[in-house]
């Protein structure tokens, strides 16, 4: 039978830390730590996952300030709300809901965030830093999907990890925390020759396509773990899971799996950097 890599448990577990450290910092800085978040434009995914976020604060005791911007936001505009938040010594994290409306630069809005409030690893700064193995806080689904594999002691070292997707908040930095672990890694996208063929070969394969039940059963090994990053319509993610979960060792569900890591993984990254500001040690 394979394991079931249970993130909503998980997370849950991991809330439950996160609301000790508030209720510490609290008493230590006499503040309670706050997550900003930026919502440009009225895409209602977007404002679901913005609220999603908001709502995992209330539950450990954070705050979050949702910043609403209008779908006609002009790239200096919102640069220069970001600015305000880096400087608000109230602000302990910032997240950028991704995408934004076509006319902003969204690079150059991810560039804007400090890296000390960077908590969903969207800087270049963040990536480099990570990448290189230097303290940063990781892109929060893969660094969410890093922490779930640990918690189920799933065996990364010498493993043949292959990602398929290469974007810049989940395949890419993927890959650079399973090569930082000793996977072998390869990245697969959409000009890839013989996709079925590299999957095949996968110990670990991450789904990060974003298209529903793209990966299909027979591609995968048996006995290799399959960790769906992706979320649909129907509840279905990137991997064909109905089928390739019996022939897994381990697997993440859809729900249950990646998306309420993500989340937690975000907050947990919002508490770090709050305590960093404070001064109170780093317990991870
Ligand atoms: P994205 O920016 O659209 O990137 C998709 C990637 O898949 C691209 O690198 C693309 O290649 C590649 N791709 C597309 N078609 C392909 C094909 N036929 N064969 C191989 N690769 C192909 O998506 P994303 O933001 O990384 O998200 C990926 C998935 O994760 C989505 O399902 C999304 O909903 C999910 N997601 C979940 C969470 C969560 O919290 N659970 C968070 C973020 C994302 P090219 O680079 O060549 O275009």
């Amino acid at each position: 039978m394979p394991i079931i890599l249970d993130g909503k448990s998980f997370a849950k577990e991991t809330e439950a830390l996160i609301a000790e450290r508030v209720e510490r910092f609290k008493t230590v800085t006499g503040r309670v730590p706050r997550l900003a978040t930026i919502l440009v434009g009225d895409d209602p995914s977007s404002a679901t996952y913005v609220k999603m976020k908001g709502n995992a604060c209330a539950r450990v005791g954070m705050l979050s300030l949702k910043v609403e911007m209008g779908r006609d936001t002009a790239t200096e505009e919102l640069l220069g709300r970001i600015k305000e938040l880096n400087d608000d010594p109230l602000t302990d994290g910032i997240l950028l809901q991704h995408p934004v409306p076509k006319q902003i630069d969204e690079r150059a809005a991810f560039e804007a965030i400090s890296i000390d409030k960077d908590v969903d690893g969207v800087t270049c700064l963040g990536f480099g830093l990570m990448s290189m193995g230097c303290a940063a806080y990781g892109s929060a689904t893969p660094a969410g999907i890093m922490r779930l594999l640990d918690r189920y002691e799933i065996p990364i070292e010498g493993r043949h990890a292959v990602v398929v997707g290469r974007s810049p908040i989940l395949g890419k930095p993927m890959a650079m925390m399973l090569l930082n672990r000793n996977a072998t890694v390869t990245v697969c996208h959409s000009k890839t020759a013989d996709l079925p063929k590299i999957i095949k070969q996968a110990d670990i394969v991450v789904g990060a396509v974003g298209k529903p039940e793209f990966i299909q059963a027979e591609w995968i090994k048996e006995g290799a773990v399959a960790v769906d990053a992706g979320y649909h319509v129907g509840g279905v993610g990137d991997i064909d899971l109905k089928n390739a979960a019996q022939k897994t060792s381990a697997y993440t569900p859809v729900p249950g799996g990646v998306g309420p890591m993500t989340i937690s993984t975000l907050i947990l990254q919002t508490m770090r950097a709050a305590e960093k500001t404070a001064g109170i040690a780093d317990k991870q």
